[in-house]
């Protein structure tokens, strides 16, 4: 650790006299309060004060509240500064530093006024309450229930586990609003401890851990002013999760700090005592040993810095770094702090030495803001995508001409939707800049104009099905743009492309950004007729719904066959479909839940619209002989009725389920009117028929309607926008213009 000297009384403004003012702060009181003997050993809450008294408290609190204004970088210093002098301490007032963040960065101006320069100074101390006798680890489980009243809350039920709770002024109390409702129904309140409806409910001294004052209080209708909430209904949940990560990381340099003091005792220890003649350092088993012990230290030192970059940098990977910092330190410094107590005999589990205490910490420190097994659930969940099969392909560029080109590239990082599944199951949608180096590994890399907002894109936003089957991940099933370097002579930089399917936005990163890396095997060219702008306003939709109406040419199916049905014919595929069958002369009926949109309908070119509730009902297996072939995107009972109407010999192209995935149905249409059932998958289709969908579509879809069936939006509208093409509510396509 760094051991400068200078002592100032001055309050630090920048990380260097911070360390500074910390190291005299460490020094005298912090190894004060660490080194007295532990039945003596308290909360250090006086000593947390005397250090905001010394403007040790404001590290990432803004300037202009009166904090430092330094970065997360600081904090987790900071963490693990004080962790080299005692663990429970820097647990302790990391606590309280981060309650004030939390003010800082969410509290209203009247709780910014009112809480954070008491905070700083230290005449108030502060605690952030998520556990509960009953939920720790599952935090949607907490019961502490707040109820609104004229003016504000009322709060009821008891915290326990929390750190400074013994002795803290305020806390951060996470409350459940609307009992059954799991993480939506959680809330954050500012809350003052020292009150009559809180009485506290210390669980007694946790060994290793006493100065970090751990503790419960029990609130009996204690009342809780608007202004003092600081996470309304539904937004407590996220922003506890938020945090977490940083937790993670500050507890893994917490770790670091309290490994390194046990490593310097051992070795001091081992290369002065003498045995045999020599000091035991010399000793080879003892010494690997500790070699042993001093390169998990750097491992962890490693970790933590990377999960501290990354977090700084906002990346999609922060979580898993953190969770893997964490882990590590969970399981390394136990054992690591173990060979140090045998390097030194029984000296080490002298109590003068503190190692036994360290000990203890070690292993608190596996269970707090989450226990090893769920730091190893966490890496679990993104286990398949870090070592998946698409190893980078080898290119080992020459001195001069052979390597990527590399030179139109202008952006260090690029925004993008950004999915990741949150430790309670659910998905978390939010639009990140993400640095380009993250991008997984691909032969061609895209820069990404357009893509569009389709279903299954909005099914891997809400996280309504199981569509994205790696995290985190970036949606977006399709795309077109401009390769800017490209590993495959197939594709140079500058030509334009067009991508869709191949388990891309579910797999692999997708569109709804603005770089992509994909195989070179997955992509199309633009074809020459059409602008980037064109193809993703037609998108997969519109490829889905001619690779329908191919399956109906190649059955046999003339315009003059009779008519077509077309069913969602309000969507995407839908309204495609009827506009190019129309364009080739067909006779087509559209079925919809909208028809009020009647007239959009028959200007696509729909002969006829018909109610959809006459056919999503179940019905009889076989029925009037209606439909010459149809284009099916409901599916369930819908595409049942379909098949139970289609004429004798015809064809049913079944490419949606929009209805549902079941298929109540009998052979009858089949073995008594040898009607066929085609599937249509747009996303392993094969490259040719790609190739002759697109090329068709660049030239048989009306530009006219293209127009009229398309509303382009930019990245920022594509989360909100998903939950309502769910329900039904947008009108044919929606593109995304990802620069927009
Ligand atoms: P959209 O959301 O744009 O359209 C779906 C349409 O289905 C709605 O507009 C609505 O049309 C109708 N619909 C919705 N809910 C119901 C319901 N409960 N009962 C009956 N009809 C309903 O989706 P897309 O057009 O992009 O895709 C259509 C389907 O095709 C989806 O299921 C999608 O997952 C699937 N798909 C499959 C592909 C493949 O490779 N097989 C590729 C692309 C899409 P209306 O308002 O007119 O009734």
């Amino acid at each position: 650790m760094s051991q400068t000297t200078i002592s100032t009384n001055e309050t630090p403004n920048n990380l260097e006299t911070l360390l500074d003012t910390l190291h005299n702060f460490t020094q005298t009181e912090v190894k004060k309060i660490a080194g007295a003997p532990l039945e003596a050993q308290r909360w250090a809450g006086e000593s947390i004060r005397l250090a905001c008294k010394q403007g040790l408290a404001g590290i990432e609190v803004p300037k202009e509240l009166g904090g430092l204004g330094l970065t997360f970088h600081a904090r987790v210093k900071v963490a693990e500064y004080l962790a080299h002098t005692d663990f429970a301490f820097s647990f302790a007032f990391i606590n309280h530093h981060n309650a004030i963040l939390r003010i800082a960065q969410d509290g209203s101006a009247w709780a910014k006024e009112h809480y954070i320069p008491a905070l700083l100074n230290g005449d108030l101390i502060a605690c952030t309450a998520m556990s509960e006798p009953n939920a720790g680890s599952d935090f949607s489980a907490i019961t502490l229930k707040a109820r609104k009243t004229k003016g504000g809350w009322l709060l009821n039920g008891s915290k326990q586990w929390i750190c400074n709770a013994v002795g803290a002024d305020l806390a951060i109390v996470f409350a459940q609003t609307d009992e059954g409702s799991g993480s939506a129904g959680i809330a954050g309140f500012i809350v003052e401890l020292q009150h009559a409806t809180c009485r506290r409910l210390p669980c007694g001294p946790l060994n290793g851990l006493t100065l970090a004052g751990i503790g419960g209080f029990s609130l009996d209708e204690h009342f809780v002013h608007e202004a003092a909430v600081l996470y309304p209904p539904g937004e407590g949940f996220r922003m506890a999760l938020a945090s977490v990560n940083k937790a993670r990381v500050h507890i893994a340099a917490m770790a670091s700090g309290l490994l390194r003091s046990a490593l310097e005792q051992a070795n001091t220890y081992c290369s002065t005592r003498l045995a045999f003649g020599q000091p035991i350092i010399n000793f080879q088993g003892l010494r690997w040993s500790l070699v042993d012990a001093g390169l998990k230290h750097d491992v962890l030192q490693l970790l933590t810095d990377r999960a501290t970059a990354l977090i700084e940098e906002e990346s999609p990977l922060a979580m898993d770094s953190a969770a893997a910092a964490k882990l590590y330190a969970g399981q390394e410094t136990l054992n690591a702090i173990a060979q140090c107590i045998q390097a030194m005999g029984a000296a080490g589990l002298q109590e003068s030495q503190g190692l036994s205490n360290k000990l203890l910490a070690a292993k608190a420190l596996c269970l707090a803001d989450g226990t090893n097994e769920m730091m190893l659930e966490r890496l679990g969940a993104t286990l398949a995508q870090r070592y998946q099969s698409q190893y980078p392909p080898i290119k080992i560029a020459q001195q001069h001409n052979d390597a990527p080109q590399n030179t139109s590239l202008t952006a260090a990082s690029f925004k993008a939707v950004h999915l990741s599944r949150l430790e309670s199951g659910e998905t978390m949608a939010e639009i990140i800049h993400v640095p380009l180096s993250e991008l997984p590994p691909g032969e061609v890399l895209v820069r990404v104009q357009h893509s569009t907002l389709n279903y299954k894109d909005a099914l891997a936003i809400t996280g309504k099905s199981p569509v994205v089957r790696q995290f985190p991940m970036i949606p977006g099933i399709d795309f077109a743009g401009t390769v800017e370097q490209s590993a495959d002579d197939r594709f140079q930089p500058g030509d334009q492309v067009i991508l869709n399917g191949w388990g891309t936005g579910e797999l692999r990163w997708g569109g709804l950004a603005q770089y992509a890396s994909t195989k070179a095997d997955w992509l199309i060219p633009l074809p020459k007729k059409m602008t980037t702008e064109q193809a993703m306003s037609i998108g997969t939709a519109g490829y889905t719904a001619m690779l329908c109406v191919i399956a109906l040419e190649r059955h046999g199916i003339k315009p003059e066959s009779g008519p077509i049905l077309v069913t969602g014919a309000n969507g995407g595929v839908g309204s495609i479909a009827i506009a190019l069958l129309s364009q080739l002369g067909y006779l087509v009926t559209a079925s919809t839940g909208r028809v009020h949109e009647t007239e959009h309908l028959l200007s696509l070119g729909a002969q006829a619209v018909m109610d959809r509730s006459a056919l999503s009902s179940p019905n009889k297996p076989l029925q009037k002989e209606n439909w010459a072939a149809a284009i099916d995107c409901v599916g369930s009972h819908t595409l049942a009725n379909v098949l139970a109407s289609t004429r004798y010999g015809g064809i049913v192209a079944a490419c949606g389920l929009a209805q549902g995935m079941d298929l109540p149905s009998t052979v009858a249409p089949f073995i008594l009117r040898g009607v066929t059932l085609a599937g249509i998958d747009s996303v392993y289709a094969p490259l040719a028929i790609r190739k002759q969908a697109w090329e068709r579509l660049s030239h048989e879809f009306p530009e006219r309607h293209r127009i009229s069936t398309v509303r382009t939006i930019g990245l920022t509208q594509v989360i909100p926008l998903a939950e309502q093409l769910l329900a039904g509510k947008i009108r044919g396509r929606l593109m995304v213009d990802v620069h927009a």
